[in-house]
């Protein structure tokens, strides 16, 4: 069996429906599983709404308007049927907000949020699983949170594997049999049937729970680029597309931050040793990348871009030297500010880390260090890691700008640099 992805880009409009269906149908290897996210840009829109309606802010009804109409608009160009129970579907995900809406917001914030946000998929899985019955093609809807178990970190769920393996071979084989079957990504629940998330954009992670659970024979993740690129092309004028990456180069990549697919994805994959393709849903036909557990042959140089970045340089402040029991003490600090490091660098009388810079969790975090250390920081910085890197590829990032840090491993050399 196999199972595809379809992520919101594909799905922005009624044309991307009645696109990504084809590829559906033309999928001759079946079963076939789908798991998709919500439509265009509606996660971000579903986002303002929460925001709004914990701030009791007075544009929330607004909001639900204009995602309720884009939603309709796309249905009324797919269904010529005005009677078709899709509209029904549709407003019925859609009152589950209106209900909320009618009420305070008195709930943790984080809970509300997949309440909110979960709708996104919920809808867009309905519009799909119809258009591809209409169009000959006989799919089941499925709800995602009857399978993909999780606990009860609301925003940030962690699968529970255990359960959400035995659910899913429970049932869906037997499903699968019968027709094509339509399911969300991102969307899970508690054990106490309580809808959760698992992070944004985690819809590729979702297919890949799905994939593992069910031993698929491979992934398909569908996306608006040819295949993985060897940088994004919103930095780079010149990128490449890599046609085979091993599980470990694809895990490498991702964790530095190369957004073609969700970091978490990779495991449960390469655990199961099932190959993942990325594909071009602009063009089917093309080949992609393959991600396997083969080596990858024929490394090319790979550039990840991360700006809006803070170097952070802590000294201890009697001048002694940086050693495990200070790096331990600098650590659990960082964690309990939950930091991402990018990348760390230490000498003998000072450590540095590279991360992203948003104001309120740094200045909590430089308050709290400077208590045992003298910190200093620099802001709006560039981060590029390069995988498979060499003097050259190094020249090249680096003209006109000031390295502030460079850190090299065998295979991977990150830089943090500013413009001169
Ligand atoms: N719709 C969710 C998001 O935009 C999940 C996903 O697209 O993967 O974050
Ligand atoms: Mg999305």
């Amino acid at each position: 069996m196999q199972v595809y992805k379809f992520g919101g880009a594909s799905v922005s409009d009624a044309q991307g429906i009645r696109n990504i269906s084809n590829i559906i149908k033309a999928c001759t290897a079946t079963p076939l599983l789908i798991v998709i996210s919500a439509m265009g840009k509606v996660t971000n829109q579903l986002e303002r709404l929460c925001e709004s309606y914990i701030n009791n802010e007075s544009d929330q009804h607004d909001l639900l308007e204009e995602i309720k109409a884009f939603h309709f608009s796309i249905a009324h160009e797919l269904f010529a049927d005005q009677q078709h129970p899709v509209f029904n579907d549709i407003a019925n995900a859609f009152v589950e907000i209106e209900w909320l809406l009618e009420e305070e917001a008195s709930d943790a914030p984080d809970y509300i949020y997949d309440q909110i946000v979960s709708i996104g998929e919920l809808v867009s899985s309905k519009i799909l699983t119809a258009h591809l019955n209409l169009s000959d093609c006989k799919a089941l809807w499925i709800d995602a949170r009857n399978y993909i178990k999780t606990d009860n970190t609301y925003k940030e769920a962690k699968v529970d594997w255990l359960k959400t393996e035995a659910d899913i071979q429970k049932t869906l084989p037997a499903l699968l049999a019968k027709s094509v079957i339509v399911t969300q990504g991102f969307i899970g629940s508690t054990s106490e049937n309580f809808t959760t998330t698992l992070g944004r954009d985690g819809s590729d992670y979702s297919a890949a729970i799905f994939s593992a659970c069910l031993s698929a024979n491979s992934l398909t993740i569908w996306k608006d680029v040819p295949g993985v690129l060897n940088a994004d092309p919103k930095w780079f004028e010149q990128t490449e597309k890599i046609p085979q990456l091993s599980y470990h180069d694809a895990i490498e990549l991702t964790y530095y931050g190369a957004n073609v697919i969700h970091p978490k994805t990779i495991k449960p994959l390469q655990n199961r040793n099932i190959p993942l393709y990325v594909r071009s849903f602009l063009n089917p036909s093309l080949e992609g990348t393959d991600i396997t557990a083969e080596r990858t042959k024929n490394p090319v140089p790979s550039f990840i871009f991360k700006v809006n970045q803070v170097l952070i340089s802590i000294f201890p402040k009697d001048y002694s030297f940086i050693i495990e029991e200070n790096l331990s003490d600098i650590f659990s600090i960082l964690h309990q500010h939950k930091v991402k490091v990018n990348t760390m660098l230490n000498s003998a009388i000072s450590f540095s880390v590279s991360i992203d810079h948003n104001p309120n969790q740094i200045n909590a975090l430089i308050d709290q260090l400077s208590g045992s250390y003298k910190v200093k920081y620099n802001t709006g910085l560039e981060l590029v890691t390069i995988r498979y890197y060499n003097q050259d590829t190094i020249d090249r990032v680096t003209a006109d700008k000031t390295i502030l840090l460079e850190v090299k491993s065998r295979h991977t050399c990150q830089i943090v640099m500013k413009n001169t």
